[in-house]
């Protein structure tokens, strides 16, 4: 931990050093001391060390400076650093404007020049100052800092991101002070957010995830050139095959559009994942996974999405949104599937200011005493109404059939059954929504009777299904006519090996159209749509990935 600071600012330089050679001696090895010798020069440092997240305990500043006096800079520096102590330095003549500045920057003290000798006239002062700065409870800030607006769809994203990858940050209201301190610090505009501060003290203006990410230390490029096996998609198939991949030998690369995880990263408890009893949140068990790839060598690269593939003999391309590629033997598509957004006319432009697909944890302290709705019949709105019930007054859940006996797990239907504070409501569905800077209201019809009703809500969760977006792989390999990739035995047609096939076998299980490249989990046509069978599919397809390169 860094340090707190002691500023100094005297536009004398020999003044100056002597004051600041002072307060080193007796305070530098628990005080760093920063000099300066302007107003201006001063304010930047306060600013580099506001962004840093370091404490200022003292400012001491002379009165009589050009440009900016030194009350002025007390006065300017207080917007940055309220809780540090203010000593102003004068001459006798002074005296009665440093009395003035008593009020106006609140001065804690004011000391006359010469302060010699400094056991008598300086360390008493600023002791008793330090004694009192330290009784005050300001912590040094040591992890990301985003400052945002409540209602800001990018700044939700922002934060999203931040936490479906595990990085801890600390959330600051643009119209809160310390929120406009910061943006201050940064010159930054409220309207700019969302604005990024680092740990070091870098400051991001509505970066990109692919910036944000490498920013706060994720990694987004490829050491190497070539591998033995890529798996596109850091879901529990992508998790899967990497752990395996990695362990057996593979040099294997991860390659993550958003954040690891998948689907599986969103949900709030699976309880249904072998040895896991008491169930795991997603974000839980994500993380495990992560750590065990990498801790076999497995490569991990976030924030980059695959557009191509490609075909160069036996070597298998896949390009990246910003031009670059990466080759390798084989390749694992394990890409998922992604929310279906619900159609309703007012829902698009609402989309993060109350409206939300899937993403379920980071909103809902916010819901806290709120009415919440959620979209949907199947395990993941159910868990999700489980999750919110923790925080909300009510939970409505919408459901376009009778019931949920033919889309949700019997063990969740008993859990919803046993809380008072969901209400299911069958045959509803979502016609409309409204609101100005956030979600204000819902129309909701009953889709037997036609009937619509306007509902007050501020917080609407969609899980509405999903589907494979797999556009960019074209027809280099073959996919169903909902865009799932066909493997193995589906690949055949009246007993022929697909198109082009060049191999003198037939493909293996979750082989593609395509020789080496190979398809996993929820992506796969025909996969069943869970954690475990993911998984599964993602170890069986690197013992398939090593028979292939056995026989190359
Ligand atoms: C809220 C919720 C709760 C669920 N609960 C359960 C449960 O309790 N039990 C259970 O068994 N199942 C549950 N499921 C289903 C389960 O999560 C999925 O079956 C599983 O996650 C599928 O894993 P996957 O790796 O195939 O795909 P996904 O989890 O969809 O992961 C695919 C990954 O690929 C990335 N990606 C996609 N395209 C690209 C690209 N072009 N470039 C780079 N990366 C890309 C995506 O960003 C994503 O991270 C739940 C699903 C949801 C949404």
């Amino acid at each position: 931990m860094a340090n707190p600071v002691i500023l100094t600012v005297d536009d004398d330089p020999a003044v100056s050093r002597a004051v600041a050679r002072d307060v080193r001696r007796r305070y530098g090895d628990r005080y760093r001391v920063v000099r300066a010798t302007s107003g201006a020069e001063a304010l930047d440092a306060l600013r580099e060390i506001k962004l840093r997240g370091d404490r200022v305990a003292v400012l001491l500043a002379d009165y009589r400076m050009p440009q900016m006096n030194g009350i002025e800079f007390l006065e300017a520096a207080m917007d940055l650093f309220p809780t540090a102590r203010r000593v102003l330095l004068t001459a006798y003549a002074d005296t009665n404007a440093a009395i003035d500045a008593i009020n106006v920057v609140d001065l804690d003290h004011y000391l006359l020049k010469p302060w010699h000798p400094p056991e008598e006239k300086l360390y008493p002062v600023l002791d008793g100052l330090l004694e009192a700065w330290t009784a005050t409870p300001e912590t040094p800030e040591n992890e990301v800092r985003v400052v945002g607006h409540r209602w800001s769809a990018p700044s939700f994203a922002c934060r999203d991101f931040l936490a479906r990858n595990l990085v801890p940050y600390r959330w600051l209201l643009a119209d809160e002070p310390e929120g406009r301190r910061l943006l201050a610090a940064a010159g930054a505009d409220p309207a700019d957010v969302p604005v990024v501060i680092t740990p070091d003290g870098t400051t991001l203006v509505r970066p990109s995830e692919a910036e944000l990410a490498t920013r706060v230390g994720l990694a987004t490029t490829p050491a190497a050139d070539f591998y033995d096996l890529v798996v596109v998609g850091a879901g529990p198939a992508g998790l899967g095959a990497a752990v395996y991949g990695a362990s057996e030998g593979l040099r294997t690369v991860l390659v993550e559009r958003q954040a690891t995880g998948g689907q599986a990263g969103q949900s709030s408890r699976i309880e249904n994942y072998l040895g896991f009893p008491d169930g795991v949140s997603g974000a839980q068990l994500a993380d495990r996974a992560r750590r065990q790839a990498l801790k076999f060598g497995a490569e991990l690269l976030t924030a980059r999405d695959v557009v191509g593939l490609e075909a160069a003999g036996a070597t298998r391309l896949l390009r990246f949104s910003d031009g670059s590629s990466i080759a390798a033997h084989t390749v694992v598509l394990a890409t998922g599937v992604s929310y279906r957004q619900l159609g309703a006319p007012g829902l698009a432009e609402l989309t993060g200011r109350g409206v939300f697909y899937g993403s379920a944890s980071t909103e809902a302290p916010n819901c806290a005493g709120q009415e919440v709705y959620i979209v949907g019949g199947a395990n993941s709105a159910g868990q999700a109404a489980v999750y919110f019930a923790r925080h909300a007054r009510r939970v409505h859940l919408l459901v376009r059939g009778a019931d949920l006996h033919q889309s949700m797990s019997h063990y969740l239907i008993e859990q919803i059954e046993r809380i008072d504070t969901i209400e299911v409501h069958p045959h509803s569905e979502v016609v409309g929504g409204e609101g100005t800077d956030h979600l204000e209201q819902l129309t909701i019809c009953d889709n037997r009777a036609g009937q619509r009703r306007t509902v007050k809500a501020s917080w609407l969760f969609v899980f509405i299904g999903a589907e494979p977006r797999t556009d960019w792989l074209g027809d280099v390999v073959a996919r169903d006519a909902r865009g799932y990739v066909l493997t193995g035995l589906d690949l055949a047609s009246d007993g022929r090996r697909p198109a082009g096939w060049s191999l003198p076998r037939d493909p293996y299980p979750l082989e593609s159209s395509l020789p080496g490249v190979f398809a996993a989990g929820d992506v796969r046509a025909d996969s069943i749509k869970r954690v475990a069978s993911a998984v599964g599919e993602g170890a069986m397809v690197v013992s398939l990935a090593h028979q292939y390169l056995a026989a190359q």
